[in-house]
Formats: structure tokens, sequence, C-alpha cells
């Protein structure tokens, strides 16, 4: 037996057998033994140290017979008894330990299982807790049913406890009152809710190692992520109160088996750890521990959390410092109780992204589409900084001001000729209603003029699937009515056309037939269509996909004839991203209304503008009531401006040279992507302009994904079944090739 050689298969991702498991545990070697259990712990166990705390809520007085417990009634122990703890106190106990950076608070009864009315008070007392404090909230109360784990999950727990003990083996001679079975019961019933499990077991009751091995690979099986493993406090007046310590050795040797046999999950030191003297604690810590409860536990006497604190970090892990931000902020598109992880940036520059850490990532995504030049630009720095001596803001509203009117000047020559009146917003999506809103008023005032009644009910939009324009109201029922989740809000959403996705691709014939659906909705609906809209080109967050210039040429025909207006969204699209400086320019046509924004201020921060023609302002400034009805607090931010002027100085300057920037991108996008064309799991490879996207067969797996890329020192975010890349322009060729060559890694591996 060779324990590089199973060190080896397990960090490949394979697995040892319990056979080996037990070599493993006769090797004469454990030096050997602890270090490549290290090994294991480092390259595949969160290095994220992860505190617990618990609450005794109810105790003493146990029917079970459970040979190891001070709490059963069939022994005479001195532990306390007391009744369920009230809420107030729970709480009280709750927030000490959040405030301490403590991530999750256990709920602990003693007894087979809570009576009904004392289950009743559990939900009480848990929802009480999620009303007062974010702390996560498990529990550990003995053996239950799906019905009554549903009402604990209802009420806000989402991870139940509840111990295998041993091998299942030995089990039956330390408890006759309930089996082994019946814990597995329990958890899967946890599972089926919804909830996660935590489950482990206490060594030193006389087991064999062979025992040990069976637990461990039992709760491999379940796969079970949190496994706590308690050293027995042989308790007075119990069977087991002679029961001899175990060596620091045979702590040591159990624990790399767990880590050899349960390479991912986290392995929590619980009861009985201050038995072990300070540097055995510390060797636990380097073979595998990576997560115990602290404050006060149970019966015996846990350690003080500074204490563990200073402990764990002397032992090279990191204490969770975005656990705060898991339990108070919410993210995009995320879940609060089961947030996917987050990065805290400590700074950005160039093109890279470093953690708070100290690593240093690759960035891939221009953070959305923003960061065109990079982060911390000197120039957009100055600008930021003089135009905060002067004035950070004012009101649009009567005044006006030299980086609104300098942003215009320097825009007009950039867009549509045809784009003549520009309104500034605050963000993308905000930009987006502007733009439905005016093409709404438009018709409204055409109506006016012309006296034809008919015009005011052109009302409505018609759009493609696979379409991305924002998140707010009427932003959102444009957007693609599947990925946008439209049946998530029902009627309170406004119903629009959607035609298919044009399929023609950007680079490849046209068929003329993806333009029949968008024709014959537009030739059954004129009469309440005021817009088309769509993202000229390139389909962003929707899809990724680049679609044929034809399209829009032959869909700006169809508008014209049926009287319909065109509205870009070049949100994503602007500032040079696809080749042209708007991707309008790949077929030519104007539109009435454009959307502008992410890029513009170099993504310093939020900013977008609505763009329209004279015909457009004209006929809503000449007809009742004689404005444009919109004005947000922060329109034409002098901020945003005067940073949105210098990015635009600096994209448009000779020497910065933005179409050989992008042009480089393309050409290293292409050939450096291509190879991902072979991989089994991808489906299609596309790159426009300085945007390379992989599209896979099955969605990905955002979140192992996610980990993989950052293990490989890139910044790429996936979505469903698409792994794109749409760096900063200044990005340097070495730092594309680590993106492409970790991208194309970390597919291959899905
Ligand atoms: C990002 C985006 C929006 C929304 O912009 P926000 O600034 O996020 O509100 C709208 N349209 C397109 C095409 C986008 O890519």
């Amino acid at each position: 037996m060779n324990i590089e050689h199973l060190t080896q298969r397990v960090l490949q991702g394979g697995r040892i057998t319990p056979e080996e498991a037990l070599q493993l545990a006769l090797s004469g070697d454990k030096a050997g033994l602890y270090e490549a259990a290290h090994r294991i712990t480092v390259a595949m166990a969160s290095d994220t140290f992860d505190m617990c705390s618990i609450i005794n809520a109810k105790s003493g007085r146990c029917g079970e017979d459970c040979k190891w417990c001070a709490q059963s009634a069939h022994y005479r122990t001195d532990a306390d008894t007391y009744g369920l703890v009230d809420a107030d106190e729970c709480l009280r106990h709750a927030r000490h330990n959040e405030r301490q950076g403590v991530s999750r608070f256990s709920i602990v009864t003693s007894g087979r299982k809570p009576a009904r009315k004392e289950l009743e008070k559990i939900c009480q007392t848990a929802a009480h807790l999620r009303r007062h404090s974010s702390i996560r909230l498990c529990a550990s109360l003995g053996l239950l049913d799906e019905q009554e784990m549903k009402a604990l999950y209802q009420s806000g727990i989402v991870r139940y406890h509840c111990n295998l003990e041993t091998g299942a083996s030995y089990f039956p001679s330390l408890c006759s009152t309930h089996t082994q079975e019946e814990k597995l019961q329990t958890l899967q019933a946890a599972r089926r809710v919804g909830m996660e499990i935590c489950s482990g077991g206490i060594i030193g009751m006389g087991e064999s190692m062979e025992q040990r091995i069976e637990l461990a690979f039992t709760l491999r099986r379940l796969q079970v992520s949190s496994i706590p493993i308690n050293l027995l406090s042989p308790i007075p007046g119990t069977p087991l109160e002679g029961q001899a310590p175990l060596s620091e050795e045979e702590v040591l040797t159990t624990i790399a088996l767990f880590r050899f046999i349960n390479p991912t999950a986290y392995l929590r030191f619980a009861g009985g750890r201050s038995r072990l003297g300070k540097e055995c604690l510390k060797k636990a810590l380097y073979v595998g521990i990576n997560s115990a409860i602290v404050g006060d536990l149970l019966t015996t006497l846990g350690s003080k959390v500074e204490e563990d604190k200073r402990l764990v970090t002397e032992c090279g892990y990191r204490l969770d410092d975005t656990l705060f931000d898991e339990e108070h902020l919410w993210h995009p598109y995320t879940s609060t109780t089961r947030p996917l992880p987050v990065y805290k940036v400590k700074r950005a520059q160039g093109a890279t992204i470093e953690l708070e850490n100290g690593q240093v990532l690759v960035e891939g995504m221009s953070s959305w589409w923003c960061a065109v030049h990079g982060y911390n630009h000197p120039v957009l720095n100055r600008a930021a900084q003089e135009q905060l001596e002067k004035m950070s803001h004012v009101m649009f509203g009567g005044l006006t001001h030299e980086p609104a009117i300098e942003l215009a000047r320097l825009l007009l020559p950039l867009v549509p000729p045809s784009m003549q009146k520009i309104f500034y917003a605050d963000s993308g999506s905000v930009a987006v209603e502007v733009a439905l809103k005016m093409a709404v008023q438009y018709w409204q005032a055409q109506s006016m003029a012309t006296g034809e009644e008919r015009l005011a009910r052109k009302q409505n939009f018609v759009t493609i699937h696979n379409g991305y324009h924002g998140d707010t109201w009427n932003a959102m029922s444009v957007c693609d009515p599947v990925t946008g989740m439209h049946t998530l809000f029902g009627s309170a959403l406004p119903i629009r056309y959607f035609a298919p996705q044009p399929r023609s691709r950007f680079d490849g014939e046209w068929d003329e037939h993806d333009m029949d659906a968008l024709r014959a909705i537009v030739e059954q609906h004129h009469g309440e269509l005021a817009a088309l809209i769509l993202e000229p080109i390139v389909q962003g967050a929707g899809g990724m996909w680049f679609y044929h210039p034809r399209y829009l040429q032959e869909a700006a025909r169809l508008c014209r004839e049926y009287n319909i207006l065109m509205i870009y969204d070049e949100i994503a699209t602007g500032f040079g991203r696809t080749g042209k400086l708007f991707a309008w320019e790949h077929a030519g046509v104007e539109p009435d209304i454009m959307c502008i924004g992410k890029a513009m201020t170099g993504g310093y921060m939020t900013m977008s503008a609505v763009l329209a023609s004279n015909r457009i302002a004209d006929t809503i400034s000449n007809n009742a009531p004689g404005v444009f009805m919109h004005g947000p607090t922060f329109m034409g931010n002098p901020l945003a401006c005067a940073v949105s002027c210098a990015s635009i100085r600096l994209l448009t300057s000779p020497e910065y040279d933005w179409q050989g920037k992008v042009r480089r991108i393309e050409q290293q996008l292409r050939a450096e992507l291509a190879p991902a064309r072979k991989l089994s799991q991808v489906a299609d490879v596309r790159v426009l302009g300085a945007i390379g996207v992989v599209e896979t067969k099955e969605p990905v797996d955002m979140a192992r994904m996610q980990r993989r890329f950052v293990e490989e020192g890139i910044w790429i975010r996936p979505f469903g079944k698409l792994v794109y890349i749409m760096p900063p322009f200044i990005i340097d060729p070495g730092q594309l090739t680590k993106l492409t060559t970790g991208l194309l890694k970390v597919v291959s591996e899905s």
C-alpha cells in the first residue's frame, strides 16, 4: 500500500475503498498519512473555517438509553434538567454568536423527539429568531418525520443535524431504544423538504477503527457536507464513564481517514475537543478539521470564540469575512438562504481584480460590459476628482452644466446621424423605460397632430426571443419571456409580442425565412404596435447570440412600411464592443430611438442615455402636454457626465486605437477559443469583436464553475449554457491567454 498513490487518486476525484482506508490506518508512517490528508484538505476542502454554535434548548430527562449521553434518564448524571428555553433567551444567544461572526446557530433538544406542542413552540422560536437576526438556523431535535421537517423548514431552519454516532455494526451495542436506520430516515426526510443535513459521530466509545471507517463511508454515501466529530467525554454515571481517552495518534488518524473518505466535507470539531492540548488541536486542523462548534457546548465545556478564531487563523484558515454580506445583502439573482459564494474585492487595477485574500484574478467580464478601459484608470480618476472639486451633483431641472453639454457634444458624432436629442437617465433599465414611454407618447402626439385617432392605440411593443433589456417593469416585459420569468409576474406584466430569435448567424448565410414570424406579427398587430425594440446584432444577457445584419435591415423596412418605430438597445453593444463603435453600424440602418449605457462612464458609475430623432422630439413637444413626461432625480449627474466625457475622449483618441485593440482581442479569441469546438461538452463557439462565447450542451453548474475559475485566477461568470468573456479593451495578450486557457480547462472538466 502506498499513501502517495491513494492521495493522488483522491486528489484526482477518485475514491478509496474501506480496505484501503484500513491499510492507511494501519500504516506505520503516521507523519506521511497526516501530510497526505493535509494536502487533500488544502486542495479539496474549504479553506474558510466554518464556525457554528448551539443552544441546548431543552436538557435532560431523555427516555433513550444512549450509553454515552449525560441526558439519558436511564443513568444518574448531574446534567442540568430544564424544559424548553423561551424564544427571547434563544435570541440572546443567537445574536451574541452572530455578532462574533459565527455563521450558524442550532437549536438542540434532548429526548427522542419534541412533543407536538413543543415542536410548535420551536417553530415559533425559529420564526422569532429569523425576525430579529440573520444567523443561519439549524436544529437537532431527534427523530422527526417529513411533516415535522417541513414545519421547521417553513419557519426558517435550513439545516438539520442528526448524528449517526458510530459505525452501523456498533450502534446496537450503544443504544437499544432506537436504531441507526431511524436516524437515516430522519436525515432523508430533512433532505426531502429542502434542508441541508449535518451528521457525524462520537469517537472513543470503544469502537474499532473499522467501525469508524464504516461510519465515514455511510456519511459519504449520504453526501453529508458537514460532519461533526466528537471525542467522547466520559460522563460519570453513564456506562461509558470509565472509557479510556483516545490517544492523540488515534484521533489524528481518524481525522485523516475521514478526510480521505470525505475530501470536500466540512469536518467539524464538536464535543470533547477541550480534552486535547493546543498542539494536538493544531495538528487536527492541519490534518483536516476545517469547522467547529464554538462557544459553550451542550453539557461539556467548549472554548471561547476569540481564542478559536486566533487558533484557526494561525493554522492557515480564513474566517469568512463575507458572512455579514451573506446574512444581510441581496446580490443579483440570488437566494438569501442559499447564496452562492461571493468574493470580496480589495482593489482592481487595469484588467485585474485583487481579492481580499491577495489573490489576483484576470478580469474577463469588464464588470458586465462596462469597464472597457480596465480599473483605476488615471485619466478617468482625474476626471472624477476634478469634477468632485466643482460639484458632484446639481438638479437638471432648470439647471445645466458643462459636463452635460460636453458629453452631448462628444456623443453626437458617434451615434447615428439622425439621433439629435439626448435624454440622460440613471441606468440601462431606466433608459429602456424612457425609450418605451417616448414611443408611446410619440404616437399619442402623432394622433393629435394628424387627427387620426387610431394612432393613439399604438401602445404595445414587439420584440424577439432571447432579448434582454433590463429588470424594471416595462424593460422586463420585453425581455425573453422564459429567461425573464414572465410567468412569475403573471398578469401584472404587460403582454408583448415576441417573434423567434433570428437564426441566421452573423457570419453565416442569410435565411429570408428569419423574417416570417416578425412579418406575420407586424401585419396582424401594427395597429397597436408603438415600436419594435431589439438589441442590434448582439443579443447580450438573454443568449449571447450574434445574428445576421440583414435581419436589422429587413426589420427596419417592415417597421417603415407599417408605421412602427425602431428602438435599438445598444446598452451592451455600445462603445466599440462588437468591433464597431455601435452595433447598428454592422447593418447601417438607423433607429428612431436608441439606448446607451454600461460602458459610457467606462464602468465608473451608473449612467445611461436615450437618443432620439428630431421627428420624435418635435412631435412629442409640439402636441399636448407639450413635454416629455420623465425626469429622474439624478438626471445628468455631473460626476457621471464628466467621467463619461473622459472615457469617450480616451476611447476615441488616436493613440488609444480602440479598433486595433478590439481587432487584436477578436483575433486572439478566435484562435484560442477554436479548440473548444472539439470538446464534447461544447455546442457552439462564437466570437465577435471583444466578445467570445462558448455555448455548452448542458447548463453549467454555476457554483462549481465560478469556484474553479477563481482557482484558475480568472474572473468569468457563466450563466445557463453560456460561458463567455468580454474583457477590458486594455487587456494584454498574456492576460487574455490566461482567460481563454482557464475557460477551456474548466469547461472541459464539466
Ligand atoms: C444591461 C442591459 C440593460 C439594463 O441595464 P442596467 O444598467 O442593468 O439597468 C438593458 N439592455 C441591455 C442590452 C443590457 O445589456
